[in-house]
C-alpha cells in the first residue's frame, strides 16, 4: 500500500488524521485538506468501504472538494471531511458515535463537522453533546435545500444570461433532472418566472403530479437527458456527464444542482468542444453549505441571501475567463478556487 502522501488524491492536505477506538470499534478518517480560509469546514459520511484504502481515498477527494466548494462561496472555511467505517453491518451504535465526536473534539476546532450521506440529524445533535465543532443543527438554519435551490435558481438564469442572450425566462426550456429537495426548488422558481419545464423522476408520480401543477410536462427518467431543451438541470445524482451523455445533449447549458457531475473530469472539455455552457457544479449548488455554516462567523439572514446572491456573479466571472482563456469552466472554477485557498 502507498504511503498517503503517494496516493493519487492526495493534495497536500495539511493533515490526514485516522482514529481506532477499540473500545467501540471505531475507525475513521477526518482529512484537513486546508484551513487557509478557516476551520476545515466538511461533513462526516458514515459508509461501508470495500478496504480502508478507499476510505482514505474518499476522505482526501471530497475534503479538497470541501476547500474549492467553500472558498468559491465566500466563505471563512477550509475544507475538511470525515468518513466513519461502517461494519458490515451497518450499525451506528451510540457508543460509536460518542467515540467519534470525541474523536472530531480532539482536534480542537481545525475540523467543523456536518451532515452527509449515512448521517442524520439526529447523529449531528448527538455528536453536538460532546463536542462544539458541529455545523448544521436544527436550530442554526435546518434543511439546507431550499438554500441550494435558490442558488441553483440563480445559476440557472446566469446560464441563460450567459448562453442564451437572455434575462427573461419566459418559454426559456429548462429540463430538470431528479425534483427532490432542490430540483423541486428549482421548478417552481423557475415556473414562476414562465419558464417551459420539463420534469423527469425516478419516482415518475412526484414528476408529473409537479409538472401538472407547475404547468409542465414530464417525461421517463431514462428520457430526460435526451429532451431538446435550453438547458439541461441534473438534480439528482453524479457522474451523470459521461462521453456518450455529453454526445447525446440537445441543450445549449448544464446547469444544475447535483455533486460531482462530469462522471470522470474529461466530460467539461467535452461540452466545451460542443459548444455547451457548464456552471460548475460545487459553485453553482453551494447554497445550502453556506446555510450549513452561518455559524462559524454568525452571519444573518441578509448576509446568507448576500452570499448566495454571490453565485451567479461567481459564474459570470468563470464563464468570462473560460470563453478568453480557451480553459473550460471546470478548469477556470479549479484555479480560482486554488488562488483563493494559497495555492
Ligand atoms: P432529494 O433526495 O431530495 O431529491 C433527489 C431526487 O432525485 C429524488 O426525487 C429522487 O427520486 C430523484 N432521482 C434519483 N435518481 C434519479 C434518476 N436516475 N433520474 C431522475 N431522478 C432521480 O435530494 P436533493 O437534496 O434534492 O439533492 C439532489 C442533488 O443535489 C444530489 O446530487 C445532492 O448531492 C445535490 N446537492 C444537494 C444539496 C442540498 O442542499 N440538498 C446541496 C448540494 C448538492
Amino acid at each position: 500500500m502507498p504511503a498517503i502522501w503517494d496516493l493519487p488524491d492526495f493534495d497536500s492536505h495539511e493533515a490526514v488524521h485516522v482514529f481506532e477506538d477499540r473500545k467501540t470499534g471505531l475507525k475513521a478518517v477526518i482529512a484537513v485538506h486546508s484551513t487557509h480560509l478557516g476551520p476545515a469546514a466538511g461533513g462526516t459520511r458514515f459508509w461501508h468501504y470495500a478496504d480502508s484504502q478507499a476510505a482514505i481515498t474518499d476522505a482526501l477527494r471530497l475534503s479538497r472538494g470541501m476547500s474549492y466548494k467553500n472558498a468559491m462561496a465566500g466563505l471563512p472555511a477550509g475544507g475538511g471531511k470525515a468518513v466513519i467505517l461502517a461494519n458490515p453491518a451497518r450499525a451506528k451504535p451510540q457508543e460509536l458515535l460518542d467515540a467519534f465526536a470525541r474523536a472530531v473534539d480532539s482536534l480542537g476546532g481545525k475540523y467543523v463537522t456536518a451532515q452527509d450521506v449515512g448521517m442524520s440529524e439526529a447523529d449531528m445533535v448527538s455528536l453536538s453533546q460532546i463536542t462544539p465543532h458541529v455545523a448544521g443543527l436544527p436550530d442554526q438554519g435546518g434543511d439546507p435545500g431550499p438554500y441550494t435551490a435558490r442558488g441553483v435558481y440563480l445559476g440557472v438564469r446566469a446560464a441563460a444570461k450567459h448562453a442564451l442572450g437572455t434575462v427573461d425566462l419566459h418559454d426559456v426550456h429548462v429540463a430538470i433532472q431528479g425534483v427532490g429537495s432542490v430540483g423541486g426548488g428549482l421548478a417552481r422558481y423557475l415556473a414562476e418566472q414562465g419558464a417551459k419545464l420539463t420534469l423527469a423522476d425516478v419516482d415518475s408520480k412526484r414528476a408529473a403530479e409537479l409538472a401538472s401543477e407547475l404547468g409542465g410536462v414530464s417525461v421517463a427518467a431514462d428520457a430526460i437527458m435526451d429532451v431538446e431543451a435550453d438547458i439541461f438541470s441534473p438534480c439528482a445524482l453524479g457522474a451523470i456527464l459521461t462521453a456518450s451523455t455529453v454526445a447525446a445533449l440537445k441543450v445549449k447549458a448544464v446547469a444544475g444542482g447535483a455533486n460531482n457531475q462530469l462522471a470522470t473530469g474529461i466530460e467539461g472539455r467535452m461540452l466545451s468542444d460542443r459548444g455547451i455552457l457548464y456552471a460548475p457544479d460545487y459553485v453553482i449548488n453551494a447554497g445550502g453549505i453556506i446555510n450549513v455554516l452561518r455559524h462559524i462567523d454568525k452571519a444573518d439572514d441578509a448576509e446568507i441571501n448576500r452570499r448566495i446572491d454571490a453565485i451567479p456573479v461567481r459564474l459570470a466571472a468563470i464563464w468570462a475567463e473560460s470563453d478568453a482563456s480557451g480553459a473550460t469552466p471546470a478548469e477556470v472554477a479549479d484555479k480560482m478556487a486554488q488562488k483563493l485557498i494559497g495555492r
